[in-house]
């Protein structure tokens, strides 16, 4: 690690130990959060293991980036518009 992790509080709950520099990246760049199509949170076809990452997050007041995953699926991306 390049750095030591630090003692942060957390929103809800105490005092959490933070990674900053993961911390940093991981809205932006964990899978899950970043243009999966299975990502549905609240509808019947939500990604289960999407679902089950959260859950253990929320008992241990932590956080995960996915930088791996064998069922991630690309959004389609937005037909590209032309100016005539
Ligand atoms: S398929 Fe993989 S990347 Fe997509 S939401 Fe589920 S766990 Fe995340």
């Amino acid at each position: 690690m390049k750095e030591q992790p630090k003692q942060i509080p957390h929103p809800r709950d105490g005092k959490v130990w933070v990674n900053e520099t993961t911390e940093a990246w991981r809205k932006d760049e964990c899978l899950c959060l970043n243009g999966c199509a299975n990502m549905k949170p609240g509808q019947p076809d939500h990604c289960q293991i999407a679902q089950r990452l959260f859950d253990a997050c929320v008992d241990g007041r932590a956080a995960l980036m996915v930088t791996r995953c064998g069922l991630y699926k690309p959004v389609k991306a937005d037909p590209v518009l032309t100016c005539s």
